[in-house]
């Protein structure tokens, strides 16, 4: 089965449309994560055909994109990294900061790290409503003029923060939350998207892990994970959750003979212009990748896996616990 890419706009490689996503490899809020599996996965990804790695500074406080540095030693150009700015950590507190004196100081940083001399895609992560869209836009537009970037993108902006940004410089992507359970931007930044030729990076596209099939009522999280304060993963809706994946997969084998986790993966795809970001930290959390390209879900799928939905999930909560500090 061959991958499924798309162009992103400013980068003139093709993409493919599931993007190895590296937030766990940083360790960060998932518990610890091992080193020598991160580049293994990586490597891994980009042999697979998976060429497309968003990372980003503040996983692991610049852990994530070493490892990628190291991975992709001699392949460099072989993959499109999509990196970000506009996060800083102090003391482990991570704040919004999309200053132009910030935003420089990241990208020079990101190159270190990297052991690269350009980013494919360079990202503002949170929007930071204490500096002006212009003073941001209008650095990353200096970059790329420079060639540090090739094209910028944004993540968890309104429509009308887009605009705005985009009287600036021009925006070849967007990054939201999105998947079968958390559906937001079907109503705004979706839309918004289509209609401005941007790319939807998807993010969580498999829950943090729900929507693989692998979790059941007793799995629990060590350390410091994520899903820990995550309410989905939290009684009563846990259990709600649970049902629903029981029930996406029955569906997914005896409609398609295929697994929940292509199942969740093919309806990110169905939505539009999409890339679906897969977390994953060991090379055979990849496996399967394939059995996602190639096929579509019809109107009636659709439909009935939103009946599935509609008669598990009572108490239905979005990803919005994630939002960082704005300062
Ligand atoms: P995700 O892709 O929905 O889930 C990732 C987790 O699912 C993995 O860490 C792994 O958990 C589990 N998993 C993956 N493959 C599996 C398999 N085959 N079997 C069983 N479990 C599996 O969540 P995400 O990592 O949060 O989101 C994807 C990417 O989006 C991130 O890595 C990051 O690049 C990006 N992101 C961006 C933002 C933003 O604000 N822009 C926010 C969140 C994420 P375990 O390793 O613990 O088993």
């Amino acid at each position: 089965m061959s991958i499924e890419t798309l162009k992103i706009p400013g980068i003139d490689k093709a993409v493919s449309r599931i993007a190895l996503g590296t937030w766990a490899m940083g360790g960060r809020l998932w518990g610890g994560s091992d080193n020598e599996l991160s580049i293994k996965t990586l490597r891994h990804a980009l042999a697979s055909g998976i060429n497309l790695i968003d990372t980003a500074p503040v996983y692991g406080f610049g852990l994530s994109e070493e490892l990628i540095g190291k991975a992709l030693r001699g392949v460099r150009h072989t993959a499109v990294i999509a990196t970000k700015a506009g996060l800083q950590w102090d003391d482990g507190t991570t704040r919004r900061n999309a200053t132009a004196q910030r935003i420089r100081k990241e990208v020079e940083d990101s190159l270190v790290r990297l052991e690269t001399d350009y980013i494919d895609l360079y990202q503002i992560h949170w929007p930071d409503p204490l500096v002006a869209q212009e003073e941001t836009a209008d650095e990353l537009e200096r970059l790329r003029r420079e060639g540090k970037i090739l094209a910028v993108g944004v993540s968890n902006y309104s429509p009308a923060q887009m605009d705005d940004f985009s009287r600036y410089t021009a925006l070849a992507t967007v990054q939201p939350p999105y998947n079968l359970f958390e559906r937001a931007i079907d109503s705004d930044i979706l839309p918004y998207a289509k209609n401005h030729g941007l790319v939807v990076l998807a993010y969580g596209s498999l829950c943090r892990g729900l929507l693989t099939g692998s979790m059941h009522s007793a799995t629990s999280f060590g350390g410091d994970d994520v899903r820990r304060i995550d309410p989905k993963f939290k009684a009563p809706r846990f259990e709600q959750y649970l049902a629903a994946v029981g029930a996406l997969e029955v569906y997914a084998r005896e409609c398609h003979g295929k697994s929940i986790l292509a199942l969740a993966l093919r309806w990110v795809l169905d939505q539009g212009p999409t890339i679906a970001l897969w977390g994953a930290r060991r090379p055979e959390q990849l496996k399967g990748y394939e059995e996602a390209f190639g096929w579509h879900l019809t109107a009636d799928d659709l439909t009935h896996i939103d009946r599935i939905l509609a008669s598990t999930i009572k108490d239905p909560i979005g990803p919005e616990f994630m939002a960082p500090a704005k300062r």
